[in-house]
């Protein structure tokens, strides 16, 4: 049967393959040294037909179809995050060491966003709110209220953003340890991580 020649010949092809690779290279390796100019001209022709060509097309494509291109985008994206939750983080910490100006601004839009509510002005609310945790600080004589050990912030017990009017009372404070205050706001799996 002509099929099963065919068989056997591709079969004797592979074994041949196989028993000559490093010749086959080899081969391949003078050929591309032989023709570099060759290859050279060939690709770029190549790029020129085809991937410009494809490149195009693809342009062409997502004009024609934005609704579902973005629609293809956010789920990429979204994919990208849940698999790697801790790049978002990492480029996050990257602009924000790049643009110290920007962080430093978007700080004082949010204080003054919250001072607002209680009429204070964001040099006064910063203030304020310096002397908040330094006489809760002293209170709780700079302790982690949960183990005990030296803390490294005061914690709003309700978040400011929440309630601003609560900000500066002085019942709405916790000395925290760097652990337990990232267990509190959730981040718990980001120290293990670390
Ligand atoms: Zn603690
Ligand atoms: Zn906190």
């Amino acid at each position: 049967m002509p099929y099963k020649n065919i068989e056997k010949e591709r079969e004797s092809k592979r074994k041949w393959k196989r028993n000559h690779r490093d010749q086959e290279n080899q081969y391949t390796k003078n050929w591309r040294a032989k023709n570099q100019e060759h290859i050279k001209l060939y690709s770029q022709d190549y790029n020129l037909k085809h991937v410009s060509e494809r490149r195009l097309n693809d342009q062409k494509w997502r004009d024609n179809n934005r609704e579902k291109y973005r629609e293809l985008n956010k789920i990429a994206a979204r994919k990208y995050r849940l698999a790697h939750p801790d790049r978002r983080k990492i480029s996050i910490r990257k602009w924000e060491k790049k643009n110290p100006d920007k962080v430093l601004a978007k700080f004082q839009r949010y204080l003054s966003k919250i001072g607002k509510e209680l009429d204070l002005s964001f040099g006064a609310y910063q203030f304020a709110l310096r002397k908040w945790s330094s006489f809760i600080r002293d209170e709780e004589d700079n302790k982690c209220q949960i183990c005990d050990k030296e803390a490294v912030a005061v914690h709003h017990i309700i978040h400011k953003v929440l309630y601003p009017k609560l900000s500066l009372n002085i019942n709405n404070g916790i000395c925290l340890c760097e652990i337990h205050h990232n267990e509190v706001h959730g981040k718990c799996l980001g120290m293990i991580n670390k």
